[in-house]
């Protein structure tokens, strides 16, 4: 190998593009005193919400206690069952048990690759409260079936928005959706912080009250604990971050489109199967399906150019979640093949024609 490596993902290339307002922003912090619940979180919910188009957002630690909170809040209960895709970050799943629920895997429409809702209506049982539809990769889960789902059987929904911030349905921001959606700014996501952040969206003020409670052991306003809480705040330095950030989302998502049109055109005629076309995708990944996947990505690797694999096995397949008897064709098909190119503005921006012919190259050797 010779020449530069170029990553599949690198969170601090964006924050060094934004590197003296980002330092101002950690001085002003400092200067200030106030490290915790203090003006920044505030006015960093307030912007976000208004990005989002939702009335309320709570900023938490991390994208995983978001789900967390948003599922508890919206009223899940221990023992429930929660509907989930199997073809997503662990911590979907990992959040639904964290609220003492249990994860009902199900499997991806294999073109959308998203929750399929015709398995959606399989899986539902008398135990079934709560649906967690992930917009994998940035793109919009099938939002109006699943909601026609949850009304007939009476389901909570909370949106994983984690990989979708900016992302939209016909013009409306993917977060207003469901009862709730949760958001993660771990560093790698479309808006990322310097650590663990993230966050829930709302327009029911009860539930956006009781993540407020929940986040901060429990307090009321009023300094009295009206239910048990943890300790899963957003810090003020993190939304102080975030708040310099987010005026650059809409540049940074029509960067990714843009890299996605570029990808699209190189690749045609490769044999590869690209991500489904939707112009409210935020292409958080842009992943390509190809036989013989780690053979061809252990081969780019050699010329220099990193990928990514989001994800294998499905979280049904892992030790702490396995569900025996469970099939889900479409997830294990995919899980297989998926490769995630770097689409990260920072990292792929002139670069599609040498991470393009990398791969053709990789699939011919
Ligand atoms: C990143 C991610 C999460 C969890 O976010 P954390 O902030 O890392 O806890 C949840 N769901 C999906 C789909 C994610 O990609």
């Amino acid at each position: 190998m010779s020449g530069p490596v170029i990553p599949q993902a690198d969170p601090a290339r964006r924050l060094n593009r934004f590197r003296p307002h980002v330092e101002a922003a950690m001085r002003g912090v400092l200067a200030s005193g106030r490290l915790l619940l203090g003006p920044e979180t505030e006015v960093f919910e307030a912007e976000f919400a208004t990005q989002l188009g939702v009335g309320h957002v709570v900023a938490v630690s991390s994208g995983a206690d978001a789900l967390t909170l948003a599922l508890v809040a919206g009223g899940a209960v221990a023992g429930d069952e929660v509907i989930v895709p199997s073809l997503t970050a662990v911590p979907t799943a990992g959040a639904v048990r964290q609220a003492g629920c249990v994860p009902r895997f199900v499997d991806i429409d294999p073109v959308t690759r998203n929750i399929d809702p015709a398995c959606i209506a399989a899986a539902i049982t008398p135990r079934t409260t709560a649906l967690v539809p992930v917009h994998l990769h940035g793109f919009p889960a099938a939002m109006s079936e699943i909601l026609a789902l949850a009304r007939r059987h009476n389901l909570l929904v909370i949106e994983d928005c984690a990989q979708a911030h900016d992302a939209d349905i016909a013009g409306k921001k993917l977060g207003g959706f469901g009862h709730a959606a949760a958001f993660s700014f771990y560093p790698t996501k479309n808006l990322g912080a310097m650590g663990d952040a993230g966050a829930v969206a709302t327009n029911d003020p009860a539930i956006a009250a009781r993540v407020r409670r929940l986040r901060s052991q429990g307090f009321d306003a009023d300094g009295s604990v009206a239910e048990i809480g943890g300790t899963r705040r957003m810090d003020e330095v993190q939304a102080a971050i975030l708040r310099v950030l987010l005026p650059h989302l809409p540049q940074a998502t029509a960067e990714r489109r843009r890299l996605a049109e570029q990808y699209r055109a190189a690749l045609a005629g490769l044999p590869v199967g690209l991500p489904p076309r939707d112009s409210g995708a935020v292409y958080h990944q842009f992943a390509v399906l190809v036989e013989d996947r780690d053979r061809v990505r252990a081969a780019m690797a050699r010329d220099g150019v990193l990928t990514g694999i989001h994800y294998t096995p499905g979280i049904h397949r892992q030790p702490a979640y396995a569900a025996p008897g469970i099939h889900l064709p479409a997830t294990d098909h995919a899980c297989a093949r998926l490769l995630s190119l770097p689409i990260q503005p920072e990292v792929a921006e002139g670069h599609v024609p040498l991470i393009t012919e990398t791969l053709a190259r990789s699939l011919g050797s």
